[in-house]
């Protein structure tokens, strides 16, 4: 199994020729609504590529909680860690894009940030199943750091993907096998500005010295560089028409972990990761431009 822990939002997004100005209204728009949140994204990248996925997530007491909880058990995610937040709202993200594709982003986590040590807890049943824990940090930061403490205890994997960027405590990093910055969080998290293959081993480097196992730093158009003890290497990214890359990372993670559960080699799934991320950014939007298994030809 793989136990996604991690954010749920729903995305309004309304497409107007202009942003508004603080007092201003603006008619005219269009509007969409997507499921979103990072670690949503993840869960439903990996139910898609056919993974066994297991989610923990915190939604609201509202109606957007139940319909995310609906498409999740549709993908055949197993949604019985889900828990709704007694009085609280779902993840929400207001997004305003205008007719140059500049956005503006308001997000109210809701119910996200409602995690608490019982929600984490309540993986104790399920750890024993489980080959690989996938978490992002769109959720509080002290409750990621004692879900990578328990399953360090338990012996179970944990792939870290480090987005939005923050700051981690040594001891999180040092229990980590597997962590996924792209080239901002790498910076953030090392000092070091990556903008190249160079570069990136320079801030893998700086990542293996505090103890993390193996560093994938995913590049954009460049691919993705890992590096461990042993092994180290550029995975060429596949050459692809990019239309709209929103929750390129998310896909990467998602397949990522798919391909490690399966028992593929690194260098195998960082393949198999790069493949289905180079398809989801031919396609608008984030959990719709993920491929399902069969669309992934290596
Ligand atoms: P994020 O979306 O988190 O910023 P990246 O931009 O590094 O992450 O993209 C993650 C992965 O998606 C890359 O390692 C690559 O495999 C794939 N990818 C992203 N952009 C492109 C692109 N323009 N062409 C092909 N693959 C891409």
């Amino acid at each position: 199994k793989i136990l996604v822990v991690g954010s749920s939002n729903t995305d309004m997004v309304i497409k107007a020729p202009e942003l508004p100005r603080p007092g201003e209204t603006v008619l005219g728009g269009e509007f969409f609504s997507f499921a979103g949140g990072k670690g949503a994204n993840q869960a439903v990248a990996a139910a898609k590529l056919g993974g066994d996925v297991i989610f923990l997530a915190k939604v609201g007491d509202d109606e957007l909680g139940k319909n995310a909880i609906q498409s999740f058990q549709k993908l055949g995610i197993d949604t019985s860690l889900i828990r709704s937040a007694k009085g609280l709202h779902s993840g929400v993200a207001l997004i305003l894009i205008d007719g140059n594709g500049e956005n503006s982003i308001s997000v109210a986590s809701g119910a996200n940030n409602s995690f608490t040590l019982a929600d984490i807890d309540s993986i104790d049943e399920v750890l024993g199943q489980t080959e690989f824990v996938l978490v992002q940090l769109e959720i509080p930061i002290p409750m990621v750091e004692y879900l990578v403490e328990k399953c360090s205890e338990k012996g179970v994997k944990v792939i870290l993907n480090p987005a939005p960027a923050a700051k981690l405590s040594l001891s999180c990093l040092a229990a980590l096998n597997i962590i996924t910055p792209n080239e901002t969080e790498a910076e953030m998290l090392t000092g070091v500005k990556v903008s190249d293959e160079k570069s990136a081993e320079k801030a893998a480097h700086v990542l293996l010295e505090s103890g993390v196992e193996n560093v994938i730093i995913t590049l954009g158009a460049k691919g993705s560089f890992f590096l461990n003890r042993v092994e180290k290497g550029l995975v060429p990214a596949f050459s692809v028409q990019a239309l709209d890359t929103t929750a390129a990372g998310d896909t990467f993670n998602g397949a990522l972990a798919v391909a490690l559960a399966e028992g593929q080699s690194l260098k195998d799934s960082i393949l198999f990761a790069n493949r289905a991320a180079s398809i989801s950014v031919t396609r608008m939007g984030a959990q719709d431009s993920q491929p399902f298994r069969h669309e992934i030809i290596l």
